[in-house]
């Protein structure tokens, strides 16, 4: 009995440490430190993100990313950050950046088990039609968004009934559900030749481009192919005004304003370029404005000035409510509980993937995702269900 007392308390010893340290025994992580070496270990991130983070904030944020960054390593895990993401997560934990479409795509590629979206759900699903034997974590299953829960594949069904004959295009921000309805995908960047090609395919005039109300208003003003809309809208673009922008222009008159094209008409009538995010990206870089103004999500812009130091970025800052469910600390608690795992049927992740892979097959566009705003400030009618 002697002998084995202290036997006994060394494995009680190793018990108690290991409960400290072992975020699932109790259901409450240990706090984890901001010690010199992972000071130096994430110095890298600090650089790019240190006008949007205070140093108080650093001091938690970086533990955690250094742990998340070690249990990809060790679980094989890649994390798909979309351009909307805060720039602790864009910056530190993304394996890969960017549109929601691009994000999928790379999904698709890389050899990782475990993919983790930071991003909404209608994303996860995209990753999951394009990668189906890959586990995809959503780290919080709220994330949603008011465009893809504008509408569902039954309205869609609905819908072909009503115009039989005319092929129906999909914004990717949209539920598998919805996609499998469709007879084609398409992203900002693509939109204007998505209509064009589905038109001439199957020999219309007319398609049904929805949900978005202002995309497919925008995209109606730069093609002669009718459109036929749907009432759906981000709430985030649909927030900006005209006014928006002239209050902006009087208080910084050298400024160049760059609007996505989920933003109503007007706004792109008032913009000096219109294009997708990967768009805004590319002409910030290429033309390295003394000033800017983009008319999207808030967190992109802080994400493009660590690329851009010498361009200043002028607000708005409207947030996105589903994105910013996202933080460094539930895409921690995703890999180390793995959860929450989105799945998609079969049936529908089968004619998902047509509609998805249908708009990954055609040619890139020659001048990705720019908006001629001449036709921009020319009215069009659509036709709206
Ligand atoms: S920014 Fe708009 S389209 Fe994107 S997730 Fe948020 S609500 Fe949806």
């Amino acid at each position: 009995m002697a002998d084995s007392a202290p036997a006994f308390f060394e494995t009680l010893e190793m018990l108690t440490l290991s409960i400290t340290e072992d975020p699932m025994a109790d259901g409450f992580a240990a706090p984890l430190e901001f010690t010199a070496a992972i000071e130096a270990e994430t110095a890298q991130v600090w650089d790019k993100v240190k006008h949007h983070v205070t140093p108080m904030e650093w001091r938690a944020q970086a533990p955690l990313i250094s742990a998340i960054n070690r249990l990809k390593r060790e679980k094989n895990a890649a994390i798909l950050a979309h351009n909307y993401m805060t720039p602790d997560i864009f910056h530190g934990v993304g394996d890969f950046v960017g549109d929601s479409l691009a994000l999928a795509k790379e999904a698709a590629k890389s050899d990782a088990k475990i993919i983790i979206q930071a991003g909404v759900h209608f994303m996860a699903e995209t990753s999951k039609v394009l990668s189906p034997e890959k586990k995809i974590l959503i780290p919080d299953l709220k994330a949603g968004c008011s465009l893809a829960s504008s509408i569902t594949g039954a309205d869609v069904r609905l819908i072909k009934e009503r115009h039989p004959g005319i092929p129906v295009v999909t914004y990717v921000n949209t539920t598998a559900d919805v996609k499998a309805e469709t007879d084609i995908c398409c992203t900002s960047a693509n939109a204007v030749q998505v209509v064009e090609w589905a038109a001439k395919e199957w020999g219309v005039d007319k398609v049904i481009l929805i949900p978005d109300e202002y995309l497919a208003r925008n995209v109606a003003r730069q093609t002669d192919v009718k459109i036929i809309a749907w009432a759906g809208h981000c709430e985030v673009h649909k927030r900006f005004t005209a006014s928006d922008i002239a209050d902006m222009r009087a208080a910084w008159p050298g400024a160049e304003v760059l609007a996505h094209p989920e933003c109503p008409a007007e706004i792109l009538e008032a913009a000096d370029f219109a294009g997708s995010t990967a768009a805004m990206n590319d002409y910030v870089a290429a033309r390295k404005p003394a000033q800017v103004v983009l008319i999207t999500e808030c967190s992109m812009a802080s994400n493009v000035q660590a690329e851009s130091p010498a361009t200043q970025f002028i607000g708005p800052c409207n947030m996105c409510p589903h994105m910013k469910r996202i933080t460094l600390q539930n895409i921690y608690d995703a890999l180390v509980y793995e959860q929450y795992e989105v799945t998609v049927d079969a049936d529908i992740l089968d004619r998902a993937r047509l509609a998805v892979q249908r708009m990954i097959d055609l040619p890139p566009p020659a001048v990705p995702a720019r908006y001629d705003l001449v036709k921009a400030r020319h009215h069009v009618d659509v036709e709206l269900i």
